[in-house]
């Protein structure tokens, strides 16, 4: 393997720990915007669960009102055979009217109440289907940035170890001049240029490549640097993609 390639091969291990370490600080704050969107939506079916709840429990106290009513209402009509007066009498019958007016107007309320319960279940029901659609939808993403982000450290690792060995069979000036470029570009991991036949521009900064440079470059016996951007160029089939980029 020429020395071109082999330094071709480390820059792939150091686009890769490039690409590792920016996910590093992406994906935590990838899972952490996936995960609020799931908050949100649980905030709001929340919300509706205790609209729902609140209404029920009015209901229930209302039907305990007029259970109270219909009691006081049945003793008044009780006490109608007990009274030994017109005075009393007077004061029962007016207690039953007051009693049964409640019971009327509690009956209303109860009516309205449970008028509005289709509304909440149905915001309850749409609320929680919301939820759910986000969950299923979220869940998996957040699985595999989890999974990922448990393993990124290691996965560094492994490449790094990859580039030492490769590393261990460069020459070591080659080495200096690629990683003091590298230096710059940690962001990125790139630190080459890719010239070709067909293409005598700077793969990295655009750059039309000087005729002596390029002399230079096909001799094939030094490193030679762009003389804008300061990648080093190597001599190799460009893809299609490269040359757009
Ligand atoms: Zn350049």
């Amino acid at each position: 393997m020429s020395f071109e390639n082999k330094l071709l091969d480390i820059e792939t291990l150091d686009i890769r720990i490039a690409k590792l370490e920016n996910s590093k600080l992406e994906y935590p704050q990838k899972l952490a915007e996936l995960n609020e969107t799931i908050t949100q939506k649980e905030k709001a079916r929340d919300l509706a669960k205790d609209n729902l709840r609140k209404l029920e429990k009015d209901i229930s106290s209302a039907n305990m009102d007029l259970e109270a009513h219909s009691s006081e209402l049945a003793k008044g009509h009780e006490r109608l055979g007990e009274v030994k007066n017109n005075k009393e009498f007077d004061a029962v019958q007016k207690e039953i009217r007051t009693r049964k007016s409640l019971v009327q107007e509690t009956k209303q309320n109860i009516a309205k109440l449970k008028d509005k319960l289709p509304a909440l279940q149905e915001e309850l029901n749409a609320k929680q289907e919301e939820l759910d659609g986000v969950e299923a939808q979220n869940s998996p993403i957040v699985e595999e940035l989890a999974r990922k982000i448990a393993s990124i450290d290691d996965d560094i690792a492994a490449s790094v170890l990859e580039k030492t060995a490769l590393c261990s069979q460069m020459d070591e000036n080659i080495l200096k001049a690629y990683n003091s470029i590298l230096i710059g570009r940690k962001r990125n991991g790139k630190a080459l240029s890719r010239v070709s036949q067909d293409s005598k521009k700077c793969s990295y900064c655009g750059q039309i490549v000087s005729p002596n440079l390029i002399k230079k470059i096909f001799t094939n016996t030094t490193l030679v640097a762009c003389e804008n951007c300061g990648s080093l160029f190597v001599l190799t089939e460009i893809t299609e993609n490269e040359k757009t980029s």
